[in-house]
């Protein structure tokens, strides 16, 4: 496995270079071309005639989809694959691929050329195999089947709705006054991981202890994924069980935890704070929270609705009122206009809620109007 995902890091980084460096106008290099070198490359070097060809197209694939993303701008550009990290290769032939259990929680998988390999942990596939993908973390070799199946559509939910707002004092408030507590084994672990990272950086270059570091620092992230990964399990399947329909804020994950550092011409403000906020917002696992409700609610009959996030924390459940000053402090509300005290988690799940059930409601731009003296404090806001 070490040696097939050599080879799949070796093509890909042959052929980045190849798109990168020998592309003249007028040559044509793309997926097609290259696989067919690949082939002329096999019949040269032995060592790449060990590893199934199907993989090493897989590596070319994944180039030309890096290459995609970035000509479309949704991620920059491709980057040399580095040994040890994230090695991995996919067999995309569902033909070849065999899963069959050996006992009550182990298994066992064959792939072309390496056979039948045993598995640890064991679940049916309740589907049709599309493919596998095998990587490699944290010292430890995982296997990821793809499989399919037709649905029936489930029976629309008539569960309760609720709205969400996702924040970093408490991971969530749900708009029926439930708060979700944070999870906090990203710092705990963060101090064993700063441990580990110190240690790192005093072993010697190519040394086998610095090695054994290495895999120390890989599995105390590891440690933290699994556990984080865990939580947001528990937290969606248990909103998915009671609720029908899930109203989020928008948020753009991504956006957020890019901007603190700025760009070289608009360098960011408080850089240190915002990285911290950034660390907690990762570490909460927002972006995974939304997936995982998404398709549990779907398979439910349920749905989820995002709405705009604007002024959610300033606004008034009660009438509307949009005011910085109504929010006291982190956990406290008090209604400029109106007077209405809530918890202002509270609150903003429930402006969340009303905004995905309530088409009529005014946009957000609607309320500024409503008390003039007020636009100062928005601008502020804004
Ligand atoms: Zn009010």
């Amino acid at each position: 496995m070490v040696q097939i995902a050599g080879s799949c890091r070796y093509v890909f980084n042959l052929a980045l270079e190849q798109r990168r460096d020998w592309w003249k106008p007028g040559r044509t290099i793309n997926f097609t071309t290259q696989c067919r070198e690949l082939t002329m490359l096999r019949a040269e070097v032995d060592w790449l005639k060990a590893a199934p060809v199907h993989t090493l197209q897989q590596a070319l694939k994944d180039l030309d989809r890096a290459y995609q993303n970035w000509w479309a701008g949704r991620a920059g550009y491709p980057t040399p694959r580095k040994k040890g990290l994230k090695d991995s290769f996919r067999f995309p032939d569902p033909v070849s691929i065999k899963v069959e259990r050996t006992g009550n929680s182990s298994g066992r998988i064959k792939l072309p050329k390496l056979g039948w390999v045993r598995l640890r942990g064991w679940y049916a596939i309740p589907g049709t195999i599309c493919n596998a993908t095998v990587s490699h973390r944290a010292g430890q070799w995982h296997v990821a089947v793809q499989w399919q199946r037709e649905v029936a559509e489930p029976i629309p939910s008539i569960l309760p709705a609720v709205g969400i707002d996702r924040g970093v004092a408490v991971f969530a408030a749900l708009s029926d006054g439930t708060n979700i507590a944070p999870v906090n084994h990203g710092k705990k672990a963060l101090r064993a991981l700063r441990k580990a990272q110190r240690d790192l950086s005093r072993k010697k270059r190519g040394s086998s202890n610095r090695r054994k570091a290495i895999r120390r620092v890989a599995k105390i992230q590891m440690r933290v994924a699994n556990a984080r990964k865990n939580f947001l399990h528990e937290q969606t399947t248990a909103i998915a069980n009671n609720h029908g329909t899930v109203v989020l804020e928008a948020l753009k994950v991504r956006n957020m935890s890019a901007s603190a550092k700025g760009t070289a011409a608009e360098p960011g403000r408080m850089i240190r704070q915002k990285a911290g906020l950034n660390r907690a917002i990762l570490d909460q696992g927002w972006g995974g929270f939304r997936i995982m409700l998404g398709y549990k609610l779907a398979d439910r009959g349920g749905r989820l609705i995002e709405v705009p996030a604007a002024y959610t924390s300033q606004t008034c459940a009660e009438c509307g009122v949009v005011d910085a000053r109504s929010r006291r402090n982190q956990s406290r509300f008090v209604c400029t206009g109106c007077g209405h005290e809530a918890n202002a988690d509270t609150n903003a799940a429930i402006i969340i809620l009303q905004r995905g059930l309530d088409k009529s409601l005014k946009p957000v731009e609607g309320h500024r109007s409503k008390r003039p003296d007020d636009a100062g404090s928005l601008r502020r806001a804004a």
